[in-house]
This record gives structure tokens, sequence and C-alpha cells, in this order.
């Protein structure tokens, strides 16, 4: 099963086959629709128009769930696609909260304790006994400087093998992640910093973007 969410993050739709059908759980030949890992949200997708009402990653593959009396079979071609404006969102979402901890890693080393990437906010948790936001000005500083000098964000395998991908800009050691991302940080564009203290020592960083309903650059 390739993963052209890898190949190519800006697809948002894809003719392929099916290659195995299990009551509602099915296979695709190629795919384009990213299901949750590394605290990204699934993508929300349609096969034939059908809503995808599931996906579970096993090994290298990833099963989709149709609803009862899909009627598709194996070998049948089918048309795949994703919610373009919320994937768009969870890919900068996605990086800004990558930049936002390895940022907080350089200035506090702090333990992560958790990340989620959901369509309108990302957030990451430490373990830290005091208010958290008084670094966001420092913070935002050093990452908007980052975006305002649109680093081009590499990505690519670390071991094919076991599909272990990496990102990486400039000034940065690889990052292992097996997200999908844009192509720069100017896309990926300014954020806002919440402070949330979820109890137990326990600090949170919620990020939204700036501006969320922006579309592709160019675009
Ligand atoms: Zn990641």
């Amino acid at each position: 099963m390739r993963k052209v969410f890898w190949d190519n993050p800006y697809q948002q739709s894809l003719k392929t086959k099916v290659t195995s059908v299990s009551d509602n759980r099915i296979l695709l030949d190629e795919t384009i629709a990213f299901s949750f890992s590394g605290g990204q949200e699934s993508d929300q997708a349609t096969i034939n128009g059908m809503t995808v009402l599931n996906s579970e990653i096993e090994g290298p593959l990833i099963y989709y769930t149709l609803p009862a009396g899909h009627g598709l079979n194996t070998d049948d071609e089918v048309l795949l696609k994703i919610d373009w404006p919320r994937r768009y969102k969870l890919m900068r979402l996605h990086f800004a909260a990558e930049l936002i901890l390895e940022l907080m890693t350089r200035k506090l080393g702090l333990p992560k304790i958790g990340a989620h990437i959901s369509e309108h906010k990302a957030r990451i948790d430490f373990t830290f006994d005091r208010n958290i936001s008084y670094i966001f000005e420092e913070l935002l500083q050093d990452y908007n400087a980052i975006i305002a000098k649109n680093e081009p964000i590499q990505t690519g395998f670390t071991d094919e093998v076991t599909q272990r991908r990496f990102w990486k800009i400039d000034g940065f050691a690889e990052v292992p992640c097996g997200g999908t991302h844009v192509k720069s940080t100017a896309e990926v564009g300014y954020v806002n910093l919440k402070r949330k203290n979820i109890g137990g020592g326990k600090e949170r960083i919620e990020i939204a973007l700036a501006e969320p309903d922006r579309l592709m650059i160019g675009a």
C-alpha cells in the first residue's frame, strides 16, 4: 500500500484499486487518507462517495471501514477523496506544534508527556510545576523568526522498510515523525499560544493558527 500522503501531501483525490475486502473493512492499493498517528487526527475521507467511518493502522497497512452494504469487491476501481481544508489545517498545526516543541526542548528541556493535533488546535503537555506562559513571548519570537525566514521543510524516510519518517529544517536535527507536512515554514504561518493548567504538576500549551483559513501560498 503506497502512502501517497507522504510523497505528495497536497493530493486531494486519488484513483486507486481495492486490494482486499473483509466485510466492511477494505484495503486499497494506494492511499492519500492519513490515519491517526503521531497525534495527528485521521483525515475525513470518502471512497466512491461513501464516508470512511474509521481507519486503522496495522503494520504497513491502513484498513478503512465503510458503511454496511458498500458493495465493493477486490480489484474494483475507486475514487478516494479527502476533506482538504481540514487536512491542510492539520498539516500546518502539526508542524507548528512540532516547532514549538523543539523550541521548548531547547529552552527548558522539559519532558513532553502528551500531544494532540486536531483541526482547530494542537496541544502539548509538559510536566512543570509553575505557570509555563512566562516563556511564551520569547518562544514566539524564535518561532516567528523561523516562519518569517520561510525555511524549506524536508521530509523523508529514515528507514523505508519499517516506514520510519523524519522532518528537518535548517538549524535543527532530524525529528522522527510520520505525519504529513507542508513545504515551508511560511505556509505554516503564525500562531497564538494559550496556557492551561491541567493539574497534577502538568502544564498544557494550546496552539491555534493565527490565519486558520488561509489556503496554500499562491493559491
Ligand atoms: Zn510529528
